[in-house]
């Protein structure tokens, strides 16, 4: 199943995402839409640290 991340308006810009991200994204990028990038892996670190709760991996098809 592939999955999508979607960002929420409720994403402040503290940019703690990209710390944990092995390839340092810019997941904000993707606020109030989606973020997709050919180098993200979907592994969630950065869903897992943001405190906004902000980022979310969805199963494509759903959202
Ligand atoms: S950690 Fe959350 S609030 Fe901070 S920039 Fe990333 S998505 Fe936005
Ligand atoms: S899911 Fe993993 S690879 Fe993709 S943006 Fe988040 S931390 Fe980076």
């Amino acid at each position: 199943m592939m999955k999508r991340l979607v960002v929420s308006k409720k994403c402040v810009k503290c940019k703690k995402c990209r710390k944990v991200c092995p390839f340092e994204l810019k997941i904000w990028k993707g606020r109030g839409g989606e973020f997709a990038d050919p180098a993200c892996i979907k592994c969630g670190r950065c869903a897992a640290v943001c405190k906004k709760k902000a980022i979310a991996l969805v199963n494509d098809g759903d959202q």
